[in-house]
């Protein structure tokens, strides 16, 4: 899947060459799980990124208790 000016080098023909089955971005395998939030509610990707951000944030505040 294509869409914008982004173009996954994973993607060959729309098949991801990582998780071997139709490009997804944001599922569990893909470079971009956890990395963006997708607009779409359900990725899974956007669990992952908040607790990312989350764990960031705690890094950056010096804050290393666990929530
Ligand atoms: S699923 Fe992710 S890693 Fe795979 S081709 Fe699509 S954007 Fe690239």
């Amino acid at each position: 899947m294509n869409q914008g000016g982004w173009s996954c080098p994973h993607d060959v023909e729309g098949m991801c060459d990582i998780i071997h089955k139709e490009c997804d971005p944001g599922d569990r395998g893909c470079v971009l799980y956890g990395k963006a939030k997708f607009s779409c509610e359900d990725s899974p990707s956007n669990e992952a990124f908040e607790k990312r951000m989350e764990r960031k944030m705690r890094e950056m505040l010096g804050d290393d208790t666990k929530a």
